[in-house]
């Protein structure tokens, strides 16, 4: 999602069970474990093992094994000497997890560079931010009504009950599933807003039909590349995205995830893991990674594993899970294809309707749901790293733009958007989990120290919903090993917490 794009709307039960004993075979003397591995180091994999490292101390051996770069969803590519985001890119500074992780490892802040945004609806544009903030404003109230004040108090409202689980992570709590952490943020009604539509709830709120199809779905065309049907928890987590107050990390974002594996002291293991199985030898339950290295395959064995990529569909991670009783099913669900295109080149202003390109004042341009409009966004990027001198290009200068679009463009496709271009970088990402209605949440323990960080995707995918899965998995891996049954799925925490000394 490129948030970057938003500022004119300034004004957010599986079929799979656990198997196995939760409290199972653990440690058999309490002692604790002496090895943990990590599958996968994106933002998600590399937080569980600085995580893990703060509660289990520094005597276990952590192993995070990457198939791919550090990073994950979270890369980089260059353009005319320049890094620029090419997938996970802004930040919400409500974001306490990704601030703290930036804070500790000693990263910069990337100041955001203004610029306008306007929805075209294929035809012309039929909203456009200007520079008078109180015009946008009068605009958007002539138009829409107060549907924007509505949703705004919504957004609001969720977040604010969304912030309590730093409260109850900082007071130590996990939770064994998404749906019970969820249930302790905002009771059933957020549980329910993971399987009911965007739209319906919207619509419910008093949103008019017309701000849903002129701004809402824009915006979630840009950050989910999906319409409004999506679950009315993931519409409110992306239209909080869809606020002022973004940052990114001056270098790139990926550097988090390379500065936690080192600051967790954790061993990067370039390999696949192929397999995953259990292993019981009296009381003690291991398991044994399977995996393939550049030069060889091996195997390890293991007495915690969580599994920090995305299982589910064709961007699954490929591990196989062997000799569990009764065997894992397939977990329901797919990931959304989507194409981020980067092109250093001239913008064809004529396109949207503005002739001479020195008139044309906006950074982003967001789309409306109409059929045969090939592209979702488009947007002037600027580089990971801002000198202080640096101005975003004009649309009359070769620029560097990002293009979201279902489909790789054609060369039709680019000349009708670009009057002339330097280079063309496509990347096709499975960025985001494909939300239905049907498929619940996934599990987030598999087996009794077995865990899965990246079912929290079914409730929102973010750089922040991976931190703070990362942070209950270490949480309640340590409360089973330990046994402390009373740091989890505990009820009516708020008052707890106010009770505790
Ligand atoms: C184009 C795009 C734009 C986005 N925009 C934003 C945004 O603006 N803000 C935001 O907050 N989020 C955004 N996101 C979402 C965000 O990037 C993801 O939610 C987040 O990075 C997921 O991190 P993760 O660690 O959970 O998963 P991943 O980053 O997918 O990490 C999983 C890792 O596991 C590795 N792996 C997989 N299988 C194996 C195996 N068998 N063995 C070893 N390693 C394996 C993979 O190589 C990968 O590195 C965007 C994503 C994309 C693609």
């Amino acid at each position: 999602m490129d948030r970057s794009l938003l500022p004119l709307f300034a004004v957010l039960l599986s079929p799979w069970t656990a198997v196995g004993d939760p409290e199972g075979p653990a440690p058999v003397d309490g002692a604790p474990p002496s090895k943990i591995a990590v599958v996968g180091a994106g933002i998600g994999g590399s937080a569980t093992a600085h995580f893990l490292r703060q509660h289990f101390g520094p005597e276990v051996q952590v192993d995070v094994f990457e198939k791919g770069e550090v990073g994950g969803r979270l890369a980089t590519v260059t353009v005319n000497h320049n890094d620029y985001e090419s997938g996970g890119s802004i930040i919400h500074s409500l974001n306490l997890h990704m601030q703290e992780f930036v804070k500790q490892l000693g990263l910069k802040y990337r100041r955001s560079i203004a610029g306008k945004t306007a929805v075209f609806n294929g035809k012309e544009m039929i909203l456009e931010e200007t520079d008078w903030y109180l015009l946008d404003l009068f605009r958007l109230w002539w138009r829409y009504g107060i549907s924007f004040i509505r949703l705004q108090m919504w957004v609001e409202e969720i977040m604010e009950k969304f912030m309590r689980i730093y409260k109850y992570q900082a007071h130590g709590y996990a939770f064994s599933s998404v749906e019970e952490l969820l249930d302790s943020l905002g009771g059933s009604g957020f549980i329910n807003m993971t399987r009911r539509p965007l739209s319906d709830s919207l619509l419910e709120l008093g949103v008019s039909q017309r701000f849903i199809d002129e701004v809402i779905a824009p915006v979630m065309r840009v950050n989910y590349r999906q319409n409004v049907s999506i679950p009315a928890f993931i519409g409110a987590v992306s239209l909080a995205g869809a606020q002022n107050n973004l940052w990114a990390v001056e270098g790139g974002n990926k550097l988090v995830c390379s500065g936690l594996l080192k600051i967790a002291n954790a061993n990067l293991r370039q390999a696949q893991v192929n397999a995953i199985s259990p292993v019981q030898s009296g009381e003690a339950l291991q398991y044994q990674l399977s995996f393939t290295t550049a030069a060889r395959t091996g195997s390890e064995l293991y007495d915690i594993v969580v599994l920090a990529t995305p299982l589910q569909g064709s961007v699954g991670s490929g591990v196989q899970f062997q000799g569990f009783s009764p065997p894992f099913n397939q977990l329901p669900g797919n990931y959304h294809s989507t194409v981020a295109t980067i092109v250093h080149g001239y913008l064809n202003t004529s396109f949207f309707g503005f002739p001479d390109p020195r008139l044309f004042p906006f950074a982003s341009i967001l789309t409306t749901e109409t059929p045969d409009l090939f592209f979702n966004s488009v947007a002037s990027v600027c580089p990971v790293n801002i000198s202080t001198g640096f101005r975003r290009k004009q649309p009359q200068e070769a620029g560097v733009y990002k293009v979201f679009s279902p489909q790789p463009l054609d060369k039709s496709q680019l000349k009708t958007l670009f009057r002339s271009y330097y280079s063309v970088q496509v990347t096709e990402w499975q960025p985001y989990s494909h939300y239905g209605s049907s498929q619940g949440l996934p599990p987030v323990e598999l087996h009794s120290n077995l865990y899965y960080l990246n079912g929290i995707e079914w409730a929102g995918s973010a750089m922040e919903m991976s931190s703070v899965a990362a942070k209950n998995i270490a949480l309640l891996a340590y409360h089973r090993w330990n046994r402390q049954t009373d740091m989890v799925d505990q009820r009516d925490l708020m008052h707890r917490i106010k009770t505790e000394l």
